[in-house]
């Protein structure tokens, strides 16, 4: 077996370049997220596993492995996940791809990943942290395990600190719940206060059971207003899109907020041209053969 390769779902517009993916926990991911698509797969359901001897399948993996495109944890479970403080799995892997001088690409939500920087050194590095919005209600209700806003910051802002490339994941924007521009602006200029580099956003794409499961978490008014955005919407690939003109209109108002900060802006997943001033996942700052992307797209 040689390293997995990421599935970039073209028909759902992934705009993601090659690269590997391993998910070192399967079942549910324990944040919970009423959003989280990952429930759209039968391995990411049900209670979490740890996947105990995968440190030795990535060692034979990665022997067969000559091509070192950047390898993300995870897409479809947080490799730092409760869990992760007891097994370390997800650092033993990690550990074994930055000996093999992999690039890695970590995507989380959790202040545990501060524990691996030392890791984060020894390789190309890029780490995206999920931040919908800072207002403590609002995360509770929609990723109600997650770690706080505050302290997902905090560990953001202690990467960024240690020269790490750090982007910013406002993914997913839910539509009258924390899509209010200016709670955006706040997010976005607390983020270029630490150093973050670039900001990559989405709007909410529910699969399917995501209005049963929503309705059992918000109030009725909350569930009402949210049905209703997407009572126009349309099913691509699995995923129910809200109209395009809806999503352009909301990611060109925040495009514009990012890059008057100085950042990069990229949009995951909406199929929206000239949006993206960079590469979704942050790829550009692990592998610099592509820096030439970066120039011909600021107009
Ligand atoms: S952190 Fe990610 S994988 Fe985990 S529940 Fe939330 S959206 Fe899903």
């Amino acid at each position: 077996m040689r390293l997995p390769l990421f599935n970039v779902v073209k028909s759902a517009f992934c705009t993601c370049l090659p690269k590997y993916n391993i998910n070192p926990y399967l079942g549910r991911c324990s944040h919970g997220c009423v959003y989280c698509y990952a429930v759209k797969f039968p391995s990411f359901r049900g209670p979490v596993k740890p996947r105990l001897n995968l440190k030795e399948k990535v060692r034979e993996a990665v022997a067969r492995t000559k091509v070192k495109l950047p390898v993300m944890l995870s897409d479809c479970t947080d490799p730092y996940q409760p869990l992760e403080e007891k097994y370390e799995i997800t650092r033993e892997c990690l550990k074994v791809l930055a000996e093999n001088g992999f690039p890695l690409l970590i995507v989380t939500k959790s202040d545990l990943v501060t524990r691996d920087i030392d890791l984060f050194k020894r390789t190309p590095t890029v780490v995206s942290m999920s931040i919908t919005t800072l207002r403590e209600e609002i995360s509770s209700l929609i990723e109600p395990n997650a770690p706080s806003p505050e302290r997902r910051f905090k560990a953001l802002e202690k990467i960024a600190k240690e020269k790490i490339p750090t982007v910013l994941r406002i993914d997913p924007i839910i539509p009258t719940v924390n899509s209010d521009l200016e709670e955006l602006e706040k997010l976005v200029s607390a983020a270029s206060r630490i150093g973050v580099k670039q900001v990559t956003a989405s709007t909410m794409k529910p699969v399917r059971g995501f209005f049963k499961r929503f309705k059992e978490r918000v109030d009725r008014e909350t569930y009402r207003r949210v049905l209703e955005a997407y009572s126009d919407g349309l099913w691509i690939a699995g995923y129910k899109y809200l109209p395009v003109e809806k999503r352009a209109s909301l990611l060109r108002r925040l495009r514009s907020i990012t890059l008057n900060y100085g950042l990069e802006f990229a949009t995951c997943r909406e199929g929206i041209q000239n949006l993206n001033t960079n590469i979704c996942d942050g790829t550009a700052y692990c592998r610099n053969i592509l820096n030439h992307y970066v120039v011909h797209n600021k107009e």
